[in-house]
């Protein structure tokens, strides 16, 4: 629980600000969308980590007075923009209070000829994309969960959208930013032309150091022309030396994704990301049968990563978007067309890549039905050099596939390298009581625990734009070595008395 003195003084010194500490706003607050959390959901228990209350600031001003009131009393704060992190970047305890920053949304300042715009942390994708395509201007980033996520979470987890290939990622995109370090102190960090720039530390940082609360961003012309194309490749292999020759060839496709033969028989036939319309709550057959393939994962990877499976599901398939002026994009394909189909790619015209824009943000909003059967989904997201991608890709869907089914698809390529974005799921036998959480966990955890150490002895890194959060944290220190201490000195110098998410990040 808070401190008794502050837990009394909370009202009183935090008139200014709008707060609750409602039972219901406490448990909506208790998490983010981490899906190890989601089985303790299921489970009915959110109890441990309701906050002991919620704020709204409307200003920077109200941050500042909320922080240093936090800092004076002890007082431990995580910032939240839209919740929609997967790595348990929220996850508050009952001393904790949560600044939901979505009522800071305002534009600072726009300048269309920049074109540049900096706008406050709370602002949602969505409608801040809307508004600047009124004024014929992109900022060309489209993260799956654009419709439940916020700009200053997208800075403060380093998120990747998914044109990532042409407009690169948020810190590809980000001019400068406003911060409330952990002692109430405002500070603007610019990107530099020259010298040492600070801006990085913070891009990333997920909330242990301060609140961002604005940042300016670079902006581009709405595109007005695209071109689509779709190849299949034998292997998936095959298909990641494609985006590699391609990236290296300075072509730059706004979208490439290359999806495993499981993924892409997925794919070509409409199933993914909500194509398919809710069918209620109760789990149905298919849920059934999924659980019990999860009974046996090894066996079921290692049918469908054998050559005949890849064989038999059609193998891989690479989906590429150009976008741009003119006839900019339709020469690019061409470049690409006449590149790939002379390393064994086949044509599979344009209909794959149109149909996976226009589901692009199918992402169902409801807990995915699997876990009301027992079983659980979740994703990692890694990266590497490409003479590492191999090892990586094997290491870590190995180490994955002992515990859950697992497949894959690559969605962020660049000239020196790629991410790897794996999908799985996993189950556990019941108890005697017909309870699933402890084995869920049990599966959830070593399949984990095994796939983040296969991704730092293959020489990748442990996310690329999930971030690390508390579910990764334990590995951080093999991942980054002494960078980790300095991450510690860098928080004592922003945030003094540790009080900015305790906890996150490991630090
Ligand atoms: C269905 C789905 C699809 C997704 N697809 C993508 C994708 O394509 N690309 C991608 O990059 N991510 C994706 N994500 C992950 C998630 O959406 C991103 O991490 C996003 O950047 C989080 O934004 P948010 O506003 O929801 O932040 P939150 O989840 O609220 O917070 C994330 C972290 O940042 C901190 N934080 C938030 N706001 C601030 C602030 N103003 N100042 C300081 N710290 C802050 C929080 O304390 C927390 O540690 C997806 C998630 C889901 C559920």
């Amino acid at each position: 629980m808070l401190n008794p003195s502050a837990a009394k003084a909370l009202e009183s010194d935090l008139s200014f600000l709008k707060t609750s500490l409602d039972d219901a706003d406490r448990a909506m607050y208790a998490r983010d969308l981490w899906p190890r959390h989601h089985l303790a959901v299921r489970a009915g228990d959110v109890a441990a980590h309701k906050p002991h209350a919620i704020v709204w600031p409307t200003s920077t001003d109200d941050v500042v007075r909320l922080v240093k009131w936090a800092h004076q009393n002890n007082v431990s704060l995580v910032p939240f923009g839209a919740g929609s992190g997967v790595c348990a970047g929220v996850l508050p305890t009952p001393d904790v209070i949560i600044v939901d920053v979505k009522q800071m949304d305002r534009w600072r300042k726009f300048d269309p000829n920049g074109p540049w715009l900096d706008v406050e942390s709370g602002h949602m994708g969505v409608p801040l994309e809307e508004k600047l395509n009124r004024k014929g201007l992109t900022l060309g980033h489209f993260p799956s969960s654009i419709l439940c996520s916020t700009s200053g979470g997208w800075v403060a987890a380093r998120s990747a959208g998914q044109c990532s290939g042409y407009y690169g990622k948020i810190e590809d995109m980000i001019l400068d930013l406003e911060l409330v370090t952990g002692t109430g102190e405002v500070v603007t960090l610019p990107r530099r032309a020259e010298g040492r720039s600070l801006l990085p530390l913070i891009v990333g940082s997920e909330g242990t150091l301060g609140i961002i609360t604005s940042s300016t961003f670079r902006l581009h012309p709405v595109p007005t022309a695209r071109a689509f194309g779709a190849w299949s490749f034998p292997t998936t292999e095959e298909g990641w030396e494609a985006m590699r020759a391609m990236f290296q060839s300075g072509l730059r496709p706004a979208v490439s994704r290359l999806y495993d033969p499981f993924d892409a028989m997925l794919a070509k036939q409409g199933k993914h990301k909500g194509a398919k319309k809710p069918t209620g709550s109760a789990p149905g057959l298919g849920a059934l049968a999924l659980r019990t393939l999860l009974k046996r994962p090894g066996f079921v990877n290692d049918v469908l990563h054998s050559e005949w499976g890849g064989k038999l599901m059609g193998g891989a398939m690479l989906v590429v978007i150009f976008e741009g002026e003119g006839d900019a994009p339709a020469r690019s394909m061409e470049q690409a067309r006449a590149m790939l189909e002379k390393i064994n790619g086949s044509y599979e015209g344009e209909g794959p890549a149109q149909n996976w824009l226009k589901h692009r943000y199918s992402v169902s909003y409801r807990q995915a039905p699997v876990f009301a059967s027992g079983a659980f989904v979740d994703t990692m997201e890694v990266a590497a050099r490409w003479s590492s991608l191999g090892a990586l890709y094997d290491g870590v869907r190995r180490a994955l596939g002992e515990h859950v089914f697992v497949m894959a698809h690559m969605s962020h390529a660049y000239p020196d390298g790629c991410c790897i974005y794996f999908s799985f799921a996993g189950s556990g036998a019941p108890d005697a009581k017909g309870d699933w959480r402890e084995a869920c966990e049990t599966t959830y955890d070593r399949a984990w625990r095994a796939a983040l150490k296969a991704a730092v002895d293959a020489g990748g890194t442990l996310a690329h734009h999930h971030g690390a959060g508390r579910s990764k944290a334990p590995r951080l220190p093999q991942e980054l070595g002494v960078g980790l201490d300095v991450l510690r000195q860098v928080k004592r110098v922003f945030d003094p008395k540790g009080i900015m998410n305790p906890g996150s990040l490991g630090i």
